[in-house]
Protein backbone atom coordinates (compact mmCIF):
# COMPACT_ATOMS: atom_id res chain seq x y z
CA UNK A 1 0.00 0.00 0.00
CA UNK A 2 0.84 3.65 -0.63
CA UNK A 3 1.37 5.87 1.99
CA UNK A 4 2.27 9.07 0.33
CA UNK A 5 0.19 10.40 -2.82
CA UNK A 6 1.69 13.33 -4.84
CA UNK A 7 -1.34 15.16 -6.60
CA UNK A 8 -1.03 16.06 -10.61
CA UNK A 9 -0.87 19.28 -9.62
CA UNK A 10 3.04 18.82 -9.03
CA UNK A 11 4.57 19.45 -12.61
CA UNK A 12 7.48 20.16 -14.35
CA UNK A 13 8.02 20.46 -17.83
CA UNK A 14 12.33 19.84 -17.89
CA UNK A 15 14.32 17.58 -15.68
CA UNK A 16 17.06 20.13 -14.26
CA UNK A 17 18.79 20.05 -10.90
CA UNK A 18 17.34 23.41 -10.20
CA UNK A 19 13.85 21.51 -9.90
CA UNK A 20 12.73 22.38 -6.68
CA UNK A 21 11.44 18.78 -4.74
CA UNK A 22 7.68 18.81 -4.27
CA UNK A 23 8.32 15.50 -1.47
CA UNK A 24 10.91 13.81 0.25
CA UNK A 25 10.92 10.14 0.27
CA UNK A 26 12.98 7.10 1.87
CA UNK A 27 14.29 4.63 -0.06
CA UNK A 28 11.58 1.66 -0.02
CA UNK A 29 8.92 4.01 0.49
CA UNK A 30 5.90 3.45 -1.57
CA UNK A 31 4.50 6.28 -3.05
CA UNK A 32 2.18 7.11 -5.82
CA UNK A 33 2.25 9.66 -8.70
CA UNK A 34 -0.94 10.84 -10.33
CA UNK A 35 -0.15 12.07 -14.25
CA UNK A 36 -1.54 14.32 -16.64
CA UNK A 37 -1.68 13.51 -19.95
CA UNK A 38 1.01 14.80 -22.21
CA UNK A 39 -1.18 17.85 -23.52
CA UNK A 40 -2.08 18.22 -19.30
CA UNK A 41 -5.58 17.66 -20.20
CA UNK A 42 -6.09 20.50 -22.85
CA UNK A 43 -7.57 18.47 -25.36
CA UNK A 44 -10.95 16.71 -24.18
CA UNK A 45 -12.73 15.82 -27.38
CA UNK A 46 -12.22 15.71 -31.42
CA UNK A 47 -13.07 19.40 -31.37
CA UNK A 48 -9.89 20.55 -29.67
CA UNK A 49 -7.10 20.84 -32.35
CA UNK A 50 -3.74 21.22 -31.96
CA UNK A 51 -3.76 24.54 -33.48
CA UNK A 52 -5.66 25.79 -30.18
CA UNK A 53 -2.49 23.57 -27.83
CA UNK A 54 -0.74 25.94 -25.37
CA UNK A 55 2.67 24.57 -26.23
CA UNK A 56 4.13 25.63 -22.93
CA UNK A 57 1.89 22.96 -21.27
CA UNK A 58 2.95 20.39 -23.02
CA UNK A 59 4.49 17.33 -21.60
CA UNK A 60 3.93 17.75 -18.16
CA UNK A 61 5.60 15.20 -15.57
CA UNK A 62 4.82 14.92 -11.92
CA UNK A 63 7.68 15.68 -9.34
CA UNK A 64 10.00 15.67 -8.75
CA UNK A 65 10.99 13.62 -5.71
CA UNK A 66 13.82 13.63 -3.35
CA UNK A 67 14.95 10.60 -2.98
CA UNK A 68 17.24 10.62 0.55
CA UNK A 69 20.42 8.99 0.71
CA UNK A 70 20.41 8.95 -3.27
CA UNK A 71 24.03 10.75 -3.82
CA UNK A 72 25.51 11.35 -7.80
CA UNK A 73 26.58 8.44 -9.20
CA UNK A 74 24.87 6.22 -7.45
CA UNK A 75 22.60 3.61 -9.46
CA UNK A 76 18.93 4.19 -8.08
CA UNK A 77 16.38 1.12 -8.84
CA UNK A 78 12.68 2.20 -9.54
CA UNK A 79 10.72 -0.81 -9.03
CA UNK A 80 6.92 0.35 -11.08
CA UNK A 81 4.31 -1.69 -8.58
CA UNK A 82 1.36 -1.01 -10.22
CA UNK A 83 -0.09 1.25 -12.75
CA UNK A 84 -3.65 2.76 -13.35
CA UNK A 85 -4.80 4.95 -16.71
CA UNK A 86 -8.00 7.10 -17.53
CA UNK A 87 -11.00 6.75 -18.73
CA UNK A 88 -10.34 7.77 -22.25
CA UNK A 89 -7.45 8.67 -24.13
CA UNK A 90 -6.70 10.93 -27.23
CA UNK A 91 -4.95 10.58 -30.12
CA UNK A 92 -4.14 13.17 -32.68
CA UNK A 93 -2.15 14.06 -35.87
CA UNK A 94 -0.56 17.18 -37.31
CA UNK A 95 0.97 17.84 -40.97
CA UNK A 96 4.25 17.66 -41.34
CA UNK A 97 4.94 15.89 -37.71
CA UNK A 98 6.44 12.50 -37.22
CA UNK A 99 7.47 9.38 -39.34
CA UNK A 100 4.59 9.94 -41.52
CA UNK A 101 4.05 14.00 -41.65
CA UNK A 102 5.01 14.21 -45.14
CA UNK A 103 1.59 12.46 -46.40
CA UNK A 104 -0.65 13.62 -43.18
CA UNK A 105 -2.56 16.92 -44.78
CA UNK A 106 -5.14 17.20 -42.51
CA UNK A 107 -5.02 18.11 -38.41
CA UNK A 108 -7.24 16.27 -36.39
CA UNK A 109 -7.86 14.63 -32.71
CA UNK A 110 -9.53 11.29 -32.11
CA UNK A 111 -11.16 10.09 -28.80
CA UNK A 112 -10.59 6.47 -28.20
CA UNK A 113 -12.83 5.22 -25.11
CA UNK A 114 -11.77 2.55 -22.65
CA UNK A 115 -13.49 -0.86 -22.07
CA UNK A 116 -12.70 -3.67 -19.92
CA UNK A 117 -9.31 -3.97 -21.15
CA UNK A 118 -9.57 -2.53 -24.48
CA UNK A 119 -9.40 0.66 -26.30
CA UNK A 120 -11.45 1.55 -28.87
CA UNK A 121 -10.57 3.51 -32.36
CA UNK A 122 -13.20 5.39 -34.31
CA UNK A 123 -16.04 3.51 -31.94
CA UNK A 124 -15.34 0.22 -33.60
CA UNK A 125 -11.71 -0.65 -33.73
CA UNK A 126 -10.49 -2.56 -30.62
CA UNK A 127 -7.25 -3.33 -29.48
CA UNK A 128 -5.59 -4.65 -25.71
CA UNK A 129 -4.71 -1.99 -23.65
CA UNK A 130 -1.19 -1.90 -22.83
CA UNK A 131 -0.58 1.08 -20.51
CA UNK A 132 2.98 2.48 -20.24
CA UNK A 133 4.84 5.08 -19.44
CA UNK A 134 6.53 7.52 -21.75
CA UNK A 135 8.30 10.24 -19.42
CA UNK A 136 10.23 9.24 -16.47
CA UNK A 137 13.47 9.77 -15.12
CA UNK A 138 15.78 11.60 -12.93
CA UNK A 139 17.39 15.05 -13.09
CA UNK A 140 20.68 15.80 -15.23
CA UNK A 141 24.10 16.80 -13.13
CA UNK A 142 23.87 20.07 -15.24
CA UNK A 143 21.33 21.84 -17.33
CA UNK A 144 17.93 21.36 -18.03
CA UNK A 145 16.71 18.76 -20.40
CA UNK A 146 13.04 19.71 -21.58
CA UNK A 147 10.55 16.90 -20.73
CA UNK A 148 9.97 15.71 -24.89
CA UNK A 149 13.41 15.02 -24.75
CA UNK A 150 14.73 11.24 -24.06
CA UNK A 151 18.22 11.02 -22.63
CA UNK A 152 21.40 9.63 -20.32
CA UNK A 153 19.02 10.91 -17.74
CA UNK A 154 15.42 9.05 -18.94
CA UNK A 155 12.81 11.53 -19.70
CA UNK A 156 10.40 10.85 -23.05
CA UNK A 157 12.23 7.25 -23.98
CA UNK A 158 8.52 6.15 -24.83
CA UNK A 159 9.81 2.81 -24.17
CA UNK A 160 6.94 0.38 -24.13
CA UNK A 161 8.41 -1.69 -21.47
CA UNK A 162 8.11 0.53 -19.10
CA UNK A 163 4.77 -0.28 -17.02
CA UNK A 164 3.45 -2.25 -14.54
CA UNK A 165 6.44 -5.24 -13.06
CA UNK A 166 8.73 -3.54 -14.74
CA UNK A 167 12.06 -2.27 -13.02
CA UNK A 168 14.17 0.90 -14.09
CA UNK A 169 17.64 1.68 -13.12
CA UNK A 170 19.20 5.38 -13.91
CA UNK A 171 22.44 6.99 -12.68
CA UNK A 172 21.59 9.58 -9.68
CA UNK A 173 23.16 13.28 -11.28
CA UNK A 174 21.96 15.02 -8.16
CA UNK A 175 21.51 14.55 -4.60
CA UNK A 176 17.83 13.26 -4.00
CA UNK A 177 18.00 12.15 -7.60
CA UNK A 178 14.70 14.17 -8.55
CA UNK A 179 12.39 11.39 -9.70
CA UNK A 180 9.62 12.57 -11.91
CA UNK A 181 7.40 10.63 -14.44
CA UNK A 182 4.41 11.64 -16.77
CA UNK A 183 2.93 10.67 -20.06
CA UNK A 184 0.99 7.85 -20.05
CA UNK A 185 -0.47 5.61 -23.04
CA UNK A 186 -3.49 3.20 -22.82
CA UNK A 187 -1.49 1.55 -26.08
CA UNK A 188 1.22 2.42 -27.87
CA UNK A 189 3.74 0.39 -30.67
CA UNK A 190 6.46 0.67 -31.19
CA UNK A 191 8.27 3.74 -33.09
CA UNK A 192 5.60 5.92 -32.09
CA UNK A 193 4.44 6.53 -35.77
CA UNK A 194 2.58 9.96 -35.33
CA UNK A 195 4.37 11.01 -32.07
CA UNK A 196 1.55 9.82 -29.84
CA UNK A 197 0.50 6.50 -28.18
CA UNK A 198 -3.10 7.00 -26.60
CA UNK A 199 -2.40 9.77 -24.12
CA UNK A 200 -4.01 9.63 -21.30
CA UNK A 201 -3.94 10.28 -17.59
CA UNK A 202 -3.22 7.97 -14.55
CA UNK A 203 -1.22 7.17 -11.62
CA UNK A 204 1.30 4.72 -10.51
CA UNK A 205 2.76 3.85 -7.59
CA UNK A 206 6.61 2.99 -7.43
CA UNK A 207 9.46 2.60 -4.76
CA UNK A 208 13.29 4.00 -5.34
CA UNK A 209 16.37 2.03 -3.73
CA UNK A 210 20.46 2.42 -4.78
CA UNK A 211 21.85 -0.40 -5.58
CA UNK A 212 25.56 -0.41 -4.26
CA UNK A 213 26.59 -3.20 -6.53
CA UNK A 214 25.35 -2.24 -9.62
CA UNK A 215 27.30 1.49 -9.77
CA UNK A 216 28.39 1.90 -13.14
CA UNK A 217 25.51 0.09 -14.82
CA UNK A 218 25.05 1.46 -18.56
CA UNK A 219 21.61 3.69 -18.18
CA UNK A 220 19.26 3.79 -18.28
CA UNK A 221 18.15 0.50 -17.99
CA UNK A 222 15.47 -2.08 -17.47
CA UNK A 223 14.66 -5.78 -16.49
CA UNK A 224 11.16 -7.13 -16.08
CA UNK A 225 10.23 -10.54 -15.87
CA UNK A 226 11.56 -12.05 -19.09
CA UNK A 227 14.21 -9.50 -20.25
CA UNK A 228 16.60 -6.75 -19.55
CA UNK A 229 17.12 -3.90 -21.68
CA UNK A 230 19.46 -1.36 -22.56
CA UNK A 231 18.12 1.79 -23.44
CA UNK A 232 19.76 4.83 -25.57
CA UNK A 233 19.06 8.23 -26.94
CA UNK A 234 20.60 9.57 -29.74
CA UNK A 235 19.81 12.13 -32.94
CA UNK A 236 20.27 9.52 -35.52
CA UNK A 237 18.66 5.82 -35.28
CA UNK A 238 21.81 4.61 -36.15
CA UNK A 239 23.89 5.81 -33.34
CA UNK A 240 20.77 5.06 -30.74
CA UNK A 241 21.34 1.70 -32.55
CA UNK A 242 24.93 1.39 -31.79
CA UNK A 243 24.73 2.92 -28.33
CA UNK A 244 21.92 0.13 -26.85
CA UNK A 245 24.16 -2.45 -28.44
CA UNK A 246 27.17 -1.34 -26.65
CA UNK A 247 25.46 -0.64 -23.47
CA UNK A 248 24.22 -4.00 -23.79
CA UNK A 249 27.79 -5.34 -24.51
CA UNK A 250 29.42 -3.69 -21.68
CA UNK A 251 26.36 -4.80 -19.31
CA UNK A 252 27.29 -8.23 -20.49
CA UNK A 253 31.19 -8.37 -19.47
CA UNK A 254 31.06 -6.27 -16.80
CA UNK A 255 28.31 -6.89 -14.56
CA UNK A 256 27.56 -10.65 -15.68
CA UNK A 257 31.25 -11.57 -16.86
CA UNK A 258 30.86 -12.42 -20.35
CA UNK A 259 33.80 -12.56 -22.47
CA UNK A 260 33.37 -10.06 -25.33
CA UNK A 261 33.25 -13.03 -27.88
CA UNK A 262 30.03 -15.22 -25.86
CA UNK A 263 28.39 -11.21 -25.45
CA UNK A 264 28.50 -10.74 -29.01
CA UNK A 265 27.32 -14.48 -29.88
CA UNK A 266 24.80 -14.29 -27.98
CA UNK A 267 23.19 -11.11 -28.51
CA UNK A 268 23.58 -11.94 -31.73
CA UNK A 269 21.56 -15.48 -30.80
CA UNK A 270 18.83 -14.30 -28.66
CA UNK A 271 19.11 -10.78 -28.12
CA UNK A 272 16.48 -8.28 -29.53
CA UNK A 273 16.99 -4.73 -31.08
CA UNK A 274 14.05 -2.45 -31.33
CA UNK A 275 12.79 1.00 -31.93
CA UNK A 276 10.94 3.06 -28.97
CA UNK A 277 10.21 5.88 -30.57
CA UNK A 278 11.80 7.22 -34.04
CA UNK A 279 10.08 10.29 -34.16
CA UNK A 280 11.81 12.58 -31.54
CA UNK A 281 14.77 15.18 -31.64
CA UNK A 282 16.62 12.40 -29.79
CA UNK A 283 15.41 8.67 -31.37
CA UNK A 284 15.36 5.95 -28.84
CA UNK A 285 16.30 2.09 -29.23
CA UNK A 286 16.55 -0.16 -26.79
CA UNK A 287 18.29 -3.47 -26.72
CA UNK A 288 16.58 -6.40 -25.23
CA UNK A 289 18.54 -9.64 -23.69
CA UNK A 290 16.65 -12.71 -22.02
CA UNK A 291 16.70 -13.62 -18.31
CA UNK A 292 16.90 -16.97 -18.36
CA UNK A 293 20.04 -17.26 -20.41
CA UNK A 294 21.59 -14.36 -17.68
CA UNK A 295 20.10 -17.23 -14.72
CA UNK A 296 22.15 -20.05 -16.56
CA UNK A 297 25.27 -17.75 -16.09
CA UNK A 298 23.97 -17.44 -12.21
CA UNK A 299 23.46 -13.78 -12.34
CA UNK A 300 21.14 -12.65 -10.66
CA UNK A 301 19.92 -8.74 -10.88
CA UNK A 302 19.51 -6.77 -8.00
CA1 LIG B 1 6.15 10.67 -25.19
ZN1 LIG C 1 2.76 10.50 -24.88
Amino acid sequence: MSDLTIPRTNVFFAFSPELKPVARIQQGQVVTLETHDCFEGQLKSSADLLDKLDWDHVNPATGPVFIDGAKPGDVLRVDLLSMEIGDQSIMVTLPGEGALGDMISDMETTVLKREGNEVVFKDKIRVSQKPMIGVIGVAPAAGAVPNGTPGPHGGNMDCTLVTQGASLYFTVGVEGALFGAGDFHAAMGDGEIVVCGAETPGQFSFSARVIPELKGLPTPFLRNENVVATIFSSPTLDAAASGAIHAMAEFLTKQVGLSVNDAGMLMSLVGELKFCQVVDPEKTVRFEFPIQVLEQYHYDMQ
